[in-house]
C-alpha cells in the first residue's frame, strides 16, 4: 500500500487507537497481520492461571524485537481484574487484547494478539470488520463502510445485536470502559428506538430461522426478510448484513423466486466475503444457490405440505 491507510494516535477516553490517514473506501483490506503470540485454547482452559501468566511471561519476554516492545506497549484493561497478576503484565495485556482463532473444524481454538489490530477501539457501530484466515494465519481488517480522514477506526468487541444497555454491561465488565460510540451517544429517545429496532431483528431472526413453517404464517417469507435487511441497515450494522442477505436468499427461494433468491444470495457474497472470508459453509451454501436455485435445499422450502393442503382444502371447497 503506497499511502498508509492509518496512524496510532492518543485519543481522549480511550488511551490509544487508530485514525485513518486519507479516505479508505468500503472493502479495502487496511491491515493483515499474523499473531505476535499465539496460544493454545486448552492451555487457556485448562491450566491455573497463575501457570499460565507464568509460561505467557516467558514467552513474551522471549519475543524478538520489535515486536516484544510492541507487545508490552498493549493496553490494559482495569476490566480485568479477576486475577491478582502483580507485576505480570503479559496476561493482562493478553486477557485484554487476544482475539480467539479457529484453525479448522475439530481443532481447539487458538488465542492469538496482534500487534496492531489490537489498537483498532471497540463501537457498536464499527466501521471495520476482521476475519482470521487460517490459511495464512494472518487476521484481516477490512472497512465495511467508506470511512473519512481522521476518523477512528473501529471494530466490535461483542455481538452488536443487543440493546444499548446489555452493550454497555458486557464492554465495562470485559474491558472496564464505557462506551461512548456514536450508538451509544444519541439522545435517550433515539437509543430507545434503536433497542426497539433491536428487539424486532432478535425476533424476525427466531422467526425466519424456524424452517418448518410455512410463508406468510408466523411472519415468514420474503417481506419479513426484507424488514431485516432494512433494519440492519438503520442500526448501521454493515459488517453483519451478509446474515440478512443471506436469510433473504433463503425466503424468495423458498417461495420459489429463483431470481431475486439469487439476487439477494449475490449480496450475501459479496459482503460476507469482504467481512468473514471464503473458508466459511454459508458462503458455500450461498453459491449452490447461485449457480442453481432449484437444486438448493431451500428450494420452495416454505410451500411446504400444509400450505398445499390448505389451498387443496380451498379448491375442494
Ligand atoms: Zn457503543
Amino acid at each position: 500500500m503506497a499511502v498508509p491507510a492509518w496512524t496510532e494516535q492518543a485519543i481522549p477516553g480511550k488511551d490509544v487507537g487508530l485514525l485513518a490517514a486519507r479516505p479508505i473506501r468500503r472493502g479495502e483490506r487496511i491491515m493483515a497481520r499474523t499473531a505476535a503470540i499465539m496460544i493454545d485454547g486448552a492451555a487457556v482452559d485448562g491450566l491455573p492461571v497463575a501457570a499460565f501468566a507464568g509460561l505467557l511471561h516467558d514467552a513474551a519476554k522471549s519475543l524478538p524485537e520489535p515486536h516484544r516492545a510492541q507487545f508490552f506497549n498493549l493496553s490494559t484493561s482495569y476490566g480485568v481484574d479477576d486475577y491478582d497478576s502483580g507485576e505480570n503484565d503479559a496476561y493482562k495485556i493478553f486477557a485484554t487484547n487476544a482475539f480467539r482463532t479457529g484453525i479448522a473444524d475439530g481443532l481447539p481454538d487458538l488465542h492469538s494478539v496482534f500487534r496492531d489490530v489490537s489498537r483498532i477501539n471497540h463501537g457498536c457501530q464499527p466501521n471495520c470488520a476482521y476475519f482470521f484466515d487460517p490459511v495464512t494465519l494472518a487476521h484481516n481488517i477490512f472497512a465495511v463502510v467508506d470511512i473519512m480522514q481522521g476518523e477512528e477506526l473501529t471494530v466490535g468487541y461483542i455481538d452488536p445485536i443487543q440493546t444499548h444497555a446489555e452493550r454497555k454491561a458486557k464492554v465495562h465488565r470485559h474491558w472496564g470502559f464505557n462506551c461512548t460510540c456514536a450508538r451509544c451517544a444519541q439522545p435517550p429517545r433515539l437509543v430507545a428506538e434503536s433497542d426497539d429496532r433491536v428487539r424486532s431483528i432478535l425476533s424476525l431472526l427466531g422467526t425466519l430461522d424456524d424452517y418448518t413453517t410455512a410463508a406468510g404464517s408466523n411472519g415468514t417469507g420474503p417481506a419479513a426478510a426484507e424488514l431485516l435487511v432494512l433494519l440492519f441497515e438503520l442500526e448501521g450494522l454493515q459488517g453483519r448484513i451478509h446474515e440478512a442477505e443471506y436469510r433473504l436468499a433463503l425466503e424468495w427461494n423458498g417461495v420459489g423466486d429463483g431470481l431475486r433468491a439469487t439476487q439477494a444470495a449475490r449480496r450475501c457474497l459479496d459482503r460476507g466475503l469482504l467481512v468473514r472470508g471464503a473458508e466459511q459453509p454459508f458462503i458455500s451454501n450461498m453459491r449452490i444457490l447461485v449457480a442453481d436455485p432449484t437444486s438448493h435445499w431451500s428450494w420452495k422450502f416454505r410451500l411446504g405440505k400444509k400450505e398445499n393442503d390448505k389451498t387443496d382444502e380451498k379448491k375442494g371447497k
